[in-house]
């Protein structure tokens, strides 16, 4: 897929891991709402991903979408690259690819625990490292990673995707430190339970459970993750960096 132009050019540039679904998908259309030109990568789904792309056509920014796979270093630093080519500097970078091997740790085959920190954890860091250099030349941009509840609190099944979570806020805050001086800004958002292909699977008796536990008495939308990282990638967030941001209807009170 090539960069769709429109006389949009010049916006500023957002880059979206796992845009193709989701929450991913989320952000990427809410930041086009908010006048970006969008680049996004995602690692298999090329029908759903052309249609993010139609969606961000229709918004009249440019797009520029790729199948990449975040835990490739060589991949993530060549789409980096292209993005730069293609639309111009990257001014806020929002990491949301990430996967599920869910299994008690004793049952945990190894394959499962490395998928899960190479995919969410390895991937972070590595559009995060492509990106920083530029940033720091500009001196400026903004992070958004994606945690989760898990990474804050744990969650039993979840060993291998609690430790890429919890690291993924040690990254981000370590981060935010390193470039509070060159005016770039990291945060991290750890969702809740999202209603997405994510949480699909999650049982009938899992659901209820879960759903007992909110206060809010409802899943969130991708939409509501989507408009915190539509703040904290802004102007309007300027102050604000190396927090942790939990949008989980309540569920960790
Ligand atoms: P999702 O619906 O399963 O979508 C995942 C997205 O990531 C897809 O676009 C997928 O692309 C992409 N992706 C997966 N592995 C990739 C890889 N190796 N390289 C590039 N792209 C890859 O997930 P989601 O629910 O939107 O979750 C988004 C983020 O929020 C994740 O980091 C997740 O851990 C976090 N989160 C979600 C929830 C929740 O309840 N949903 C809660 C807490 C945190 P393909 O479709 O092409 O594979």
């Amino acid at each position: 897929m090539t960069a769709e132009t429109s006389p949009a050019a010049g916006a500023r540039i957002a880059l979206i891991t796992g845009g193709s679904r989701g929450i991913g998908r989320a952000v990427v259309n809410r930041l086009a709402s908010d006048g970006y030109d969008i680049a996004f990568c995602y690692r298999s789904d090329e029908a759903a991903a052309d249609l993010v792309a139609k969606e961000v056509t229709a918004l009249g920014r440019r797009v520029f979408a790729r199948k990449v796979d975040v835990a490739d270093r060589a991949q993530v630093k060549a789409f980096v690259t292209s993005v730069e080519d293609e639309l111009g500097p990257v001014a806020a970078a929002v990491t949301s690819a990430g996967i599920t091997r869910d299994n008690p740790l004793v049952l945990m085959p190894d394959d499962d625990w490395d998928a899960v920190i190479r995919t969410n954890l390895d991937g972070t860091y590595h559009v995060c490292r492509s990106v920083i250099f530029p940033m720091i030349k500009r001196r400026g941009g903004a992070v958004v990673t994606l945690s989760s509840v898990a990474g804050v609190a744990g969650n039993a099944g979840q060993t291998n995707y609690g430790a890429s979570k919890a690291g993924i806020i040690g990254f981000t805050r370590s981060l935010a430190k390193e470039g509070g001086r060159f005016n770039i800004r990291a945060n991290t958002v750890a969702p809740g339970f999202i209603d997405t292909d994510m949480t699909a699977s999650l049982g009938e008796k899992v659901t209820a459970e879960m759903l007992g536990r909110i206060p809010l008495g409802r899943f969130g939308t991708a939409d509501d993750v989507a408009a915190l990282v539509s703040f904290l990638v802004s102007d309007q967030a300027a102050y604000v960096t190396g927090q942790v941001f939990q949008v989980d209807g309540g569920i960790a009170l």
